[in-house]
């Protein structure tokens, strides 16, 4: 059982058997908080994903402590000492290499196991490249669907994507720079070029960008371009009522027209689902 009596009456930081979950800077070091550093500077050991990078962050803030690796192929292995540590009165912080631990980041299975042996998690915010990129997008924040990083399997790539296509909330997705086309491509196959969107790189570091306003001209952007950098991908939600106005007005008198002048329906449905910047099966389904 959590002890919810120890939560409420939290003075000091770090007490003594506790798990912190400390989020670090996204790019720019100055996004961390008095109170991270705190921690990180006085419980008796940090477990970070890269000690490299953590490193970055002490020498930055004259912070010396204890540091051990904690990462995908190792925290497995680890998970049952920590325990033991924290058991024994240690208090030990979790980083990742940026941004919040558990997103997209070692965190999540330690969170589960260490709660499970009634030990109190307790979470330092800080940035999130998802929440940063989605505020600033202009679009519907405060309801929102996050994938993450795509599968990679087909089967399962093509279900989610097919999902954000009908997705009526906005959608968050983390990309590698080097994947960023092709991704683009296939938003592009199943939500249409008109799909409102918003790549967002670099995030709090110099060379920060927005590049928007859809998929089409997204991917005119970064056509000629290599993509450097770190990307999030912000997607408008559709809205029902607009697509169905759309599909029974608008589209089957258009469809019918072109039929009508000779085009065949293959061609005529291609045409229309880059007019309307839907999928050609749609206007299919119209038919
Ligand atoms: N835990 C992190 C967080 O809270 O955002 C995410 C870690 S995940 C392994 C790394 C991915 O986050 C990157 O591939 C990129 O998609 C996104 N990301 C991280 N930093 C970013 C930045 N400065 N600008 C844009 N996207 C970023």
């Amino acid at each position: 059982m959590t002890n919810n009596s120890l939560l409420s009456h939290r003075k000091e930081e770090p007490e003594n058997g506790i798990l912190y979950l400390v989020g670090t800077p996204i790019g720019n070091l100055n996004d961390i908080s008095p109170r991270a550093l705190n921690i990180l500077q006085n419980v008796s050991l940090v477990a970070c994903e890269d000690t490299r990078q953590t490193r970055k962050i002490f020498h930055k803030f004259n912070i010396s402590n204890n540091l051990i690796s904690f990462n995908k192929e190792n925290s497995f292995n680890k998970i049952p000492k920590l325990i033991n540590d924290l058991k024994s009165g240690k208090s030990i912080a979790v980083v990742s290499d940026a941004g919040m631990p558990g997103i997209c980041d070692p965190g999540e299975n330690i969170v589960n196991k260490v709660k499970s042996e009634g030990i109190d998690v307790i979470c330092i915010p800080g940035a999130c490249a998802a929440i940063t990129a989605l505020v600033t997008s202009g679009m519907t924040s405060s309801k929102f669907i996050f994938e993450g990083f795509l599968p990679k399997r087909k089967i399962e790539r093509e279900k989610i994507l097919f999902e954000i296509s009908k997705n009526e909330k906005t959608t968050v997705i983390y990309e590698s720079p080097h994947r960023l086309k092709k991704l683009l491509n296939e938003l592009l196959d199943y939500c249409g070029g008109n799909r409102e969107i918003i790549v967002a790189r670099e995030l709090t570091k110099k060379h920060e960008e927005h590049v928007g306003n859809n998929i089409e001209n997204v991917l005119k952007f970064f056509e000629e371009k290599e993509v450097i950098g770190e990307i999030t991908l912000v997607i408008k939600g559709i809205d029902k009522k607009k697509n169905q106005a759309i599909n029974k007005s608008d589209l089957k008198r258009d469809l019918i027209e072109l039929t009508s002048a000779g085009l065949t329906l293959s061609a005529a449905s291609r045409y229309l689902a880059k007019k309307y910047g839907i999928k050609k099966s749609i206007i299919y389904n119209l038919v």
